[in-house]
Parts: structure tokens; sequence; C-alpha cells
């Protein structure tokens, strides 16, 4: 599956946007491009605390991790996560994508990831230059395949 038109995804990010936003004041930006990523990762941020309040409520567990929200996805139940996303208009190939995306991108950030682009969410450079398409990465854990080494739980001993 390619990724959109870069014209279709600022579209979708202005709408996005918007709906974030509603009765807040919020500074524009005259190019949206410009506007900084803390702008991105706050509503990432967002996303990712409503996935994992409900993965705490479809898991039973009260400090789910990502390991916990892989659990459901992977046993196809991401549907039955209930979060404001659902609502919303979306791009996302699947539910559990769309449950996954946020709390990866938020993951990869803080492992110290970065944007390509401002307005290409999806696309994460690690400090050691490769680029994640967190997308691509949400459907290949959703399908079984393994975390990738930089999102497992650091060890314990
Ligand atoms: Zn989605």
């Amino acid at each position: 599956m390619g990724a959109l038109a870069p014209v279709v995804e600022e579209r979708f990010a202005r709408r996005l946007l918007s709906h974030y936003t509603a009765g807040k004041t919020v500074h524009w930006y005259v190019n949206f491009a410009e506007m900084p990523f803390s702008v991105w990762d706050a509503l990432i941020e967002q996303g990712y605390d409503s996935v994992l309040r409900a993965t705490a409520r479809l898991s039973g567990r009260p400090d789910p991790v990502l390991a916990d929200l892989v659990e459901i996805v992977v046993a196809g139940r991401g549907a039955r996560l209930e979060w404001e996303h659902r609502q919303g208009p979306c791009t996302h190939p699947s539910a559990g994508v769309c449950a996954l995306f946020p709390v990866l991108h938020r993951t990869l950030r803080l492992k110290g990831y970065t944007y390509v682009n401002a307005l290409r969410h999806r696309e994460l450079a690690g400090p050691g230059g490769d680029v994640v398409d967190v997308v691509r990465l949400a459907r290949a854990i959703e399908r079984g395949d393994r975390l990738p080494e930089i999102l497992e739980p650091a060890a314990t001993s």
C-alpha cells in the first residue's frame, strides 16, 4: 500500500487539527509545514494516553504497556478498544493500526526518533539515520511480526 498523496495527507492533517483544536486558542503559522513538531507530538500524545487507557479497560491491567496493546491487536481485538479516534475520519487500514500508531509513534519519539517532514507524521528518522514508516510497522505488528529491537522492553537484568 503506497503512501497518501501529499495533498490528501495535508487535507487530512488540516481536518484532524481542526478537530483537535475546536474551541481552543491556537497559534496559526503561515506555512502549515512549518508548525513546530511539538504541536504534532501533543496530538499524538493525546492518542497515546487515550489508547493506553482503553487498553487498561479492555485488558484489566492497570498500567498497560506496548506489549499489552500488541497482544490485543494481534488477537484481532483492536476494534474493541474504545477511544475517541474511532469516531473520527481515519486513513488507517484497520482499528489495530489506528491504536498502534500513536503508541508506536510516541515510543519512537521518546527513543530519539524525529520527523522527516512535518506533514508526514508516519515517517520518523532514527538517530542512526534509519527511517521508520509507523503505519507500515503497525501493520506488520498486527500481522504478528516481532517488535523491532528498538521497541522491545529494556532488559531488566
Ligand atoms: Zn486511524
